[in-house]
């Protein structure tokens, strides 16, 4: 069992209570509240320790739902780890909190975002940074201090909730996807990656499919993507390069036919049903899917049902489906249907880093080898040949 305080100020007071959890495989529960709280605080999907850039993070959504008719402001987000004592792990407040909110189905004013109105779910992302040399926390304690807007005037609450770390889990670890390089990984594992604001409830629960997500392009030793004209797709660097298998597997579905686009489409003229463009899923066995996307038409030389190993060629770089140039966009999951499962972190055996991007601006520096680590978003990488 856990202990758990809910404080809820009235008038200046805080009026503590205590509140008997009972831990289970994915959260907890309340079992004897002596006041509700106007807030369900969830991790639908506990973290698993990511190593990167030789620290640790803990990449997760908390999920908060008012209960109450009446808007809630939430005023400050904090997460702890063993202990509550001290400097939190991470604190949300302002700008921070707007930018690390959404709520669904809303227009998004930035603004508005820590404000949940009666019945609306709102989330928040973290991107928990554990140096290196400091022990990964096996649960974390989140305080969140909010606003409750009431008749002619407001009261102030502090609810807490624990969520465990799967600190007994360690991620996948597979081969890299291309050969060579430069890659940058564009959009990838962040607490500001695109991929991770698509949170959307298909045949079931709402997940983060693309939660580890990466697009990688290819640049050359001065940083450059392209040579001529960007609208040409065969003038990106990465246009073309192979694909390859990260891992032995069995090819479960494939999608092909889908034309290309011209670079700097948006998806206002792409249709949503071919999003993902040409590409392949490829069961890699213990419910571990990875999903390729955005293949060069008529490149794809696997088919449902072929068996791969590790290293073989699936296909080439294109610029088909949700896609404004040549990329590729790879990503783990739960279940083979490429966006409606949960994104699963994974590791790559072994790589070179050589720098980041910092916006459009890229610098190749000295390689400095890699084990057993995810490229970070925008980190400049190179794979074997
Ligand atoms: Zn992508």
């Amino acid at each position: 069992m856990t202990k758990f305080t809910l404080c809820i100020a009235y008038a200046g007071r805080c009026l503590v209570y205590l509140l008997v959890l009972i831990g289970v495989a994915t959260g907890v529960f309340a079992q004897a509240i002596p006041g509700f709280s106007p807030l369900e605080v969830k991790v639908p999907f506990p973290p698993t320790p990511l190593p990167a850039g030789g620290d640790t993070y803990l990449c997760y959504e908390l999920h908060l739902t008012n209960f109450y008719p009446e808007p809630i402001s939430v005023e400050r987000v904090e997460v702890f780890g063993e202990s509550e004592e001290g400097t939190p792990l991470v604190a949300y407040e302002g700008q921070e909190l707007i930018d690390n909110m959404r709520r669904p189905g809303t227009g998004d004013e930035p603004d508005e975002r820590p404000k949940i109105g009666g019945g609306m779910l709102a989330f928040v992302y973290f991107f928990v940074r554990i140096e290196a040399g400091h022990a990964v926390p096996g649960q974390l304690l989140h305080r969140i201090t909010f606003t409750k807007h009431v008749d002619g005037g407001t009261e102030s609450g502090v609810i807490q909730s624990v969520w465990p770390v799967r600190a007994d889990k360690k991620p996948i670890e597979v081969g890299p996807p291309l050969k060579g390089g430069y890659w940058v990984a564009r959009n990838g594992p962040s607490n500001t990656s695109g991929h991770r604001r698509m949170v959307r409830p298909l045949l079931g629960p709402a997940t983060v499919t693309q939660r580890y997500a990466i697009d990688y392009i290819k640049i050359d030793d001065q940083g450059e993507r392209l040579s001529g004209d960007p609208k040409v797709n065969a003038n990106h660097f990465c246009y073309g390069a192979e694909i390859i298998a990260i891992a032995d597997g069995v090819v479960s579905a494939t999608t092909t036919g889908i034309a290309e686009n011209v670079p700097g489409r948006t998806l206002d003229e792409i249709s949503r049903t071919r999003m993902v463009g040409n590409s392949v899923m490829l069961d890699l066995g213990g419910g571990v899917y990875a999903f390729y996307a955005h293949f060069k038409p008529g490149s794809i030389r696997v088919k449902t049902g072929d068996r791969v190993s590790r290293g073989q060629v699936l296909g080439l770089v294109g610029n088909s489906g949700n896609s404004g140039g040549p990329h590729l966009h790879l990503h783990l999951e739960s279940w083979p249907l490429a966006l409606s499962s949960e994104g699963l972190p994974y590791v790559i055996d072994a790589f070179e880093r050589l720098g980041r991007c910092e916006g459009k601006t890229c610098t190749v520096g000295p390689a400095k080898k890699v084990r057993g680590e995810i490229p970070l978003r925008d980190d400049i990488v190179r794979f074997s040949e």
